[in-house]
């Protein structure tokens, strides 16, 4: 198989492509973004992308630009290109269809008609690459007992069908005859553009020599069903096309189920789920959903690989269906159930016919239970465990995406409770999503409404109690919530991206308070400044330009800007990290390890990190003058990054003993309440008018 295995979202939204890609990436892709085509190219070449979904208007080179680009290139002209159009903007569509577009979808995205676009893609595309690597003809032939084959002479006009072919629809002979048209007339009305197309540029001389595809022909009972048509193309001299053969395989069961575990997938569960909730609206029919998520399933599958990942997915598969058959007498008479996967490590169980409370709670510890019992892989012990959001059907439900969403808060409660846990969505949690979608969309407007704010924290050096400089701490002015600390906003910024645009004007804002300050108060060494970068904003595509803009604005000397970033940006990425601060210390900024202390803190990292400081986190400073052992690593702590030539910082210092203890350990700098809390900017002004009026001179 081809080493291609990401998605690639091009859109100039930071919104869209943040949504997208965290949904793609929680349905179990690997996903890259890009925001603009130039980006998307760099992408590109890597050649891990296996599918693009293309938002077709971008400022500059637009989506659609970019697809007539790629097409005409002979790397990418079958590389699978999905295109996110206005629900309002058919010409475009039909355009990008025209050039080569494999798909589209409408934008708002409805999330799950994009999955099931982007699923069928990759199967389609995947199909067609073994189709080609295999012997062709050969695997026709073979495949010819269970498959339809058709033949269809292009210069007669005259449609070839098999016996099986026939069958398949449950056609007799007379209802099929060799007029082509026949069977255009049976395929699924929305098919049949893209269907045509494709026979379009087949026939087109020098067109492609094989092909595949998916879409619903009409059976005789009246359902459609779903057929995967592949086949090849014979040419005169000229390039014209003059034959046409291949084979069709029925696929509607396989289009309804996961590959990997045999269940059903998303896109039947959902289907299933729509009806229950159009029956319950019609009548008394209870339903509920389990939405079940394995926990830390990332570790098994970073640290035994991702077969062993699957294969535990596959157990656990099985471990839901036994615990719901010896579940299912316990149910309501009548009640029926299915379970499905929905991607990733996410399950999910629908049941009909009962709905209440009483009867989900010892379901989920029954569930619970099995997954807990250990697992053999590889003829090893493994322990998992799965966390459960349940949502119990409501009259206020009208899609299956909004039972699906409560199911997932749920769940997501569930895990903060402790893992291997279940719960109920209620009225709280519904107010709890609402608060959170409140301030989601309040963080939104912040900055254009200039409510946010910078506060500063003086940096002293230890020996002689000088301010050296001032670290920069965000708050949030709210209009009716008052002033919001970091830790309460910061973690939803970094869940939608909004650390982005929020981060850049905390670097700017920062550089031209400290560029005013250098002047008013030309102290020797000048003053430095700190700004603290979260992990979503360490990993965004352009901090470098970003920093680099605000120095340049400023004409801040780069010296004295220090960015703080914390471990857990080296840990998941070393080399990668490593590279972005390789290049941020080109910029000439200084950077400094935060909260060392509080996480993985091995010492051995120090050494190899491209970081000039490293500051002590506070929990060490606050149990050190009672705690031994947190002195004696600090004292290791400053040893090593002195002899690394590295500068030592403590934060959280609240007590002259601290202070005390702190200097005759060797660290250098200080921070904390004892010699100020973080101040508003007018406040820190006059702090330091204070100091330099004494100074002196
Ligand atoms: P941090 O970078 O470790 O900042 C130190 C925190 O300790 C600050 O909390 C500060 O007010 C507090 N602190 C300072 N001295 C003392 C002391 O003597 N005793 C005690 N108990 N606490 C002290 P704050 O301002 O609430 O910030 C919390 C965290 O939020 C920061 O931790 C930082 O990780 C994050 N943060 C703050 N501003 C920004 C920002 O602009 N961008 C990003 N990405 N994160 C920020
Ligand atoms: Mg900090
Ligand atoms: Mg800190």
């Amino acid at each position: 198989m081809s080493g291609k295995n990401r998605l690639l979202v091009v859109d100039d939204e930071l919104m869209n492509r943040d949504m997208l890609s965290r949904r793609l990436e929680r349905a179990g892709y690997a996903v890259d973004v890009a925001a603009d085509a130039r980006e998307a190219l760099e992408r590109l070449e890597d050649d891990q992308i296996e599918l693009i979904l293309l938002d077709s208007m971008m400022p500059g080179m637009s989506g659609v630009d970019l697809l007539r680009l790629l097409r005409g290139t002979y790397t990418q002209a079958e590389l699978p290109i999905i295109m996110v159009t206005a629900l309002s903007d058919s010409t475009r569509v039909v355009e990008a269809l025209n050039l080569g577009a494999n798909d589209y979808i409408t934008k708002p995205i409805d999330f799950s008609v994009a999955l099931a676009r982007i699923q069928s893609q990759i199967a389609r595309k995947r199909a067609e690459d073994s189709v080609r690597d295999s012997e062709q003809r050969y695997a026709l032939a073979a495949r010819g007992s269970t498959d339809g084959l058709w033949d269809w002479d292009l210069t007669t006009n005259r449609l070839f069908l098999s016996e099986r072919w026939k069958q398949m629809l449950a056609l007799a002979d007379s209802d099929m005859g060799p007029d082509p048209a026949g069977w255009m007339a049976r395929i699924h009305p929305a098919d049949r553009p893209a269907f045509q197309n494709e026979l379009d540029a087949l026939r087109r001389p020098g067109g492609p020599a094989q092909f595949s595809g998916e879409y619903r022909l009409l059976h005789a009972s009246g359902a459609y069903r779903w057929m995967l048509t592949r086949g090849f193309v014979l040419r005169d001299q000229e390039g014209n096309a003059v034959r046409m053969s291949g084979s069709q395989t029925d696929i509607t069961t396989s289009r309804a189920f996961d590959s990997l575990t045999g269940l059903p997938n998303r896109v039947f569960f959902t289907d299933r789920l729509e009806n229950a909730i159009a029956r319950a609206a019609g009548g008394a029919a209870p339903y509920a959903v389990l939405f079940l998520d394995m926990d830390r399933f990332k570790v098994v599958n970073d640290s035994l690989g991702h077969q062993a990942g699957d294969r535990l997915l596959v157990e656990l598969a099985n471990r839901l269906l036994q615990a719901m058959e010896s579940a299912a007498p316990a149910l309501p008479s009548g009640a029926a159930y299915v379970i499905a996967r929905l991607g990733g490590d996410e399950f999910a169980i629908l049941v009909e016919g009962a709905g209440d409370a009483a009867v989900m709670r010892p379901l989920a510890e029954r569930i619970e239970g099995a997954v807990r019992e250990p697992f053999t892989l590889e003829n090893r012990e493994l322990f998992a465990s799965i966390s459960i959001g349940i949502a119990l059907g409501a009259p206020e439900y009208s899609n299956a995406a909004e039972v699906l969403r409560d199911a997932d808060t749920a769940m997501y409660r569930a895990k903060s409770l402790g893992r291997s846990r279940w719960a109920i969505f209620d009225s709280e949690m519904r107010a709890m999503a609402v608060a959170r979608m409140e301030m989601e969309s309040d963080l939104r407007h912040a900055i254009g409404r200039d409510e946010l704010r910078l506060y500063y924290q003086p940096k002293v050096e230890l020996g002689n109690n000088r301010v050296v400089g001032f670290e920069a701490l965000l708050r949030w002015q709210h209009p009716t919530r008052g002033l919001i600390p970091p830790l309460q906003f910061i973690p939803l910024a970094e869940e939608t991206g909004l650390i982005v645009p929020i981060g850049a004007w905390v670097i700017r804002e920062a550089c031209i308070m400290l560029r005013r300050w250098q002047k008013e108060f030309p102290f020797v060494p000048p003053l430095e400044m700190s700004v603290n970068l979260s992990v979503r904003q360490f990993w965004q595509n352009n901090l470098v330009g970003q920093v680099a803009d605000a120095l340049a604005e400023t004409g801040l000397d780069p010296e004295c800007l220090q960015l703080e970033v914390t471990e857990s940006v080296f840990v998941q990425e070393p080399v990668a990290a490593a590279s972005v601060l390789a290049e941020l210390k080109g910029l000439g900024v200084g950077l400094k390890l935060d909260d060392f202390g509080t996480g993985y803190s091995s010492l051995s990292y120090l050494s190899q990190l491209p970081c000039d400081s490293l500051k002590i986190d506070k929990s060490f400073v606050n149990q050190m003058c009672t705690d031994i052992s947190c002195s004696e690593i600090i004292r290791t702590v400053v040893q090593l990054a002195n002899s690394l030539g590295k500068q030592v910082i403590a934060e959280g210092i609240e007590t002259e003993a601290q202070a005390e203890l702190l200097k005759s350990l060797g660290c250098g700098f200080g921070q904390g309440y004892l010699f100020s809390k973080p101040m508003a900017a007018e406040k820190a002004t006059a702090y330091l008018k204070a100091i330099f009026d004494a100074l002196p001179g």
